[in-house]
């Protein structure tokens, strides 16, 4: 349905996912689902109210109740995943131009991401086999067991900026392990989510196993934290909504994990290659700068501050910023227009605050500036720690080049914000990369690259960058339960 409305560029009424099949909302409202690029309307969604979150809870209890998923053996699970894997794949071109479209983020990052959700469903179904309980010695006379079970039913929260990839780091461990889970999408950016929905039940996964509840985040997302039949809520956001989220669901003690937001620091040491250093351009402005993981702080040793400064600044404005559908667009549009205002607003409070605009900062205007959000990548010199600017998560193109004298002041400053999601180093010296990576409070650095997010490996924050971790063998702790069994000897 939506795959085909895509193909002919025609808007289509898209319904909430419950059960199995495609639904209106029981109020009958619906929202248009915007291309950011182009300000094309993509389609019509429905938009699920809490009587809609409760048809969903009560389609996925259904189905853990009816236990066809959750009973079914790990090998008919991992068939069922591996099938979805495989018919991501062979929708990849297709589903890269829908979270283009939808997201206004170049096709090329919309590939890379359509990849590694495939790549997800298939990780997980190839951990699951070697996933469970064991025996336990005792002191007590008789067999201790442990047994990991799955928690029920998940309620799986999405933001915007990487609608498809973080919603198949949810589902993919929630349903690798046999829960039943309600995703509510980011109004903004549902059709991925949508898609997946099918495409799941394509691939054989019974109704009621993966329902998906577009609509407001104060309605449906608030319903979802709220209700009594959810017993697990992952959310990706925002810190402020993510610590309501979690206020919400701490009403019946259910279990929470939360992805926030992010002030990361790329750190560049003297001593680096600064030919390789200049790739932490990437790791600023990748997905427009939109991206939890942005390091949009750069702090480099003072005797190369000057010319990292004009390395970096000559690299941004090289970045080719236009039509997201070109395969050599580096950067697209931002989300909405009135997120680009909010950006430039930061922009504006840095000048106001007396950093020094090197390059961009600016709305885009002309063709086909005009039709989106389009904003010149900022690059900001003479940041002092205390602005604004190098506290709060702007979550656009904008980047601090600050200054520093010593690897302790280095450490200081990168861990002198609110957060701990990300973060790079860049040195040719292995002692201080390791003495630095254990300084730095965050949950994930890389060094001498920018690219931090492998689905091997645990990914999450510290501080108000979050709580638990998604990714790698250690997400499936999150879906699952322990149960401690004891078998007397007589
Ligand atoms: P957001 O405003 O916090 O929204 C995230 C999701 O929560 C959306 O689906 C939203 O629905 C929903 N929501 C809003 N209010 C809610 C409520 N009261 N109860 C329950 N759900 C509610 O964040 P965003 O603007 O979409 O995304 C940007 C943020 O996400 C940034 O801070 C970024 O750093 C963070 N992020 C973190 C990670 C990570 O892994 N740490 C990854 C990506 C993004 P609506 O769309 O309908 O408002």
């Amino acid at each position: 349905m939506i795959r085909l409305a895509m193909a002919a560029h025609t808007p289509v009424a898209a319904g909430l996912w419950i059960d199995g099949r495609s639904v209106s909302a029981r109020s009958g409202q619906s929202a248009p689902v915007l291309n950011p690029a182009t300000g094309e309307i993509l389609a019509r969604v429905a938009q699920a109210g809490p009587e809609d979150v409760d048809a969903a809870v009560a389609a996925a209890r259904r189905s853990w109740e009816r236990g066809d998923w959750r009973r079914a053996t790990v090998a008919e699970r991992a068939r069922v995943l591996l099938r979805l894997a495989e018919r991501i794949r062979e929708e990849a071109e297709e589903l890269a131009a829908l979270e283009s479209r939808n997201v206004g983020k170049p096709i090329a990052e919309a590939r890379g991401e359509v990849e590694m959700g495939a790549a997800c469903f298939q990780y997980y179904a190839g951990l699951i086999p070697a996933f469970g309980g064991r025996t336990v010695p005792l002191s007590a006379p008789g067999t201790g067991l442990t047994f990991r079970e799955p928690v029920g039913v998940c309620g799986l929260i999405v933001p915007w900026n990487f609608p498809f990839a973080i919603t198949t780091w949810k589902v993919s461990p929630a349903l690798a392990l046999g829960n039943s889970v309600v995703v509510k999408p980011a109004s903004a950016t549902p059709l991925s989510a949508l898609r997946l929905a099918e495409l799941a039940a394509e691939a054989g996964l019974p109704p009621g196993v993966l329902n998906v509840v577009p609509g407001p985040g104060g309605a449906a997302g608030s319903a979802l934290a709220r209700h009594p039949d959810v017993r697990k809520i992952s959310f990706t956001g925002s810190t402020e909504v993510g610590s309501e989220v979690m206020r919400t669901a701490a009403g019946d003690v259910k279990r929470v994990s939360l992805e926030l937001g992010g002030k990361s620091a790329s750190l560049i040491f003297a001593d680096a290659d600064l030919e390789k250093a200049g790739a932490s351009v990437s790791g600023s402005f990748g997905n427009a700068g939109q991206d939890c993981c942005a390091r949009s702080r750069v702090l480099v040793e003072r005797p190369v501050y000057e010319e990292v400064v004009e390395r970096f600044v000559a690299r941004v404005q090289a970045l080719r910023v236009g039509d997201p559908q070109n395969a050599a667009t580096e950067i697209g549009s931002l989300i909405s227009p009135s997120h680009r205002d909010k950006v430039d607003g930061w922009v504006r409070r840095g000048v106001a605050e007396g950093a020094t605009l090197c390059t961009g900062g600016r709305p885009l205007a002309g063709d086909p500036f005009d039709r989106g959000s389009f904003y010149a990548p900022a690059v900001f010199r003479d940041v002092t720690p205390g602005m604004a600017i190098a506290q709060e998560e702007i979550f656009g193109p904008v980047v601090s080049l600050l200054p520093f004298d010593t690897e302790e002041e280095a450490i200081r400053l990168a861990n002198g914000t609110i957060y701990g999601l990300s973060g790079s180093l860049w040195t040719r010296d292995v002692g201080r990369a390791l003495r630095v990576v254990r300084a730095i409070e965050t949950g994930v650095i890389s060094v001498n690259t920018s690219w931090s997010v492998h689905l091997e490996m645990p990914f999450g924050g510290v501080k108000r960058s979050g709580v638990g971790r998604e990714l790698g063998p250690s997400a499936l702790d999150h879906y699952s339960e322990w149960k401690s069994v004891f078998i007397a000897d007589s």
